[in-house]
């Protein structure tokens, strides 16, 4: 899919999403899901590919890689060029049945990512973390660094795994979390994920 309302496949089998900013992470996490080695391409190019595409798996799920946004070194109008195209398809999938939102560990969520949460929360779709290239944080403070993050967006334990391409540290924990997204009735966001706009309000 290529434009907001352009072709897509036709929607039927339950569809998972994957986002992150480009070179979260997201190609290499995508081929460790799926144990191949050339399902998504690793990018050289960072922010070129502004195109979503549909895998289907086994059968059971469409797989849906979203373009990787707001690369920091093009222009901001070209950095913003991502909304229509994502925000597009999340609004009008009715087959969605949950996304999966990548950060790298290193560094603290962007703007845009903080934007895309937000959307996700606004238009109530089960929302799970993942928090790549956990291998670059010493061990010693991964877990420090994974319970930061989730403080900071206001998620649940539940909602966020560490992740690595490199070790295939998470890959289970996503691969299950994956499946049970998959399994959810559409509608039914109170068997699923917590979405942090179902957070109480301070105080
Ligand atoms: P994408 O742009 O989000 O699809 O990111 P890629 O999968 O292309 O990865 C971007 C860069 O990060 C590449 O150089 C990868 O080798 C590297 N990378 C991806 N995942 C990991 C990881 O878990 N650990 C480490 N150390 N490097 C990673």
């Amino acid at each position: 899919m290529a434009q907001p309302d352009g072709w897509r496949p036709p929607s039927g089998l339950p569809e998972i999403a994957f986002a992150g900013r480009s070179n979260v992470g997201k190609s290499s996490l995508l081929n460790r899901l799926v144990r191949r080695r050339g399902l998504a391409r690793v990018s050289r190019t960072p922010g070129r590919t502004q195109e979503i595409n549909f895998f289907r798996v086994n059968d059971a799920f469409v797989l849906v890689d979203l373009p990787g946004y707001g690369y920091a070194r093009v222009a901001k109008e070209r950095r913003e060029s991502w909304r229509p195209l994502i925000e597009g398809y999340l609004s009008s999938s009715p087959a969605l049945r949950g996304v999966v939102q990548l950060l790298d560990a290193r560094h603290d969520p962007t703007p845009d990512d903080r934007a895309m949460l937000e959307f996700l929360a606004t238009i109530g779709t089960p929302t799970m973390v993942v928090v790549t290239k956990i291998d670059k944080v010493a061990p010693k403070t991964q877990t420090a660094r994974v319970e930061a993050l989730r403080r900071d967006l206001g998620l649940d334990t539940a909602q966020v795994i560490a992740f690595s391409a490199t070790n295939g540290a998470g890959r289970d924990e996503l691969a299950a979390a994956v499946a049970g997204l998959v399994g959810q009735l559409p509608g039914r966001r109170e068997a699923g994920m917590k979405n942090s706009r179902d957070e109480e309000p301070p105080g």
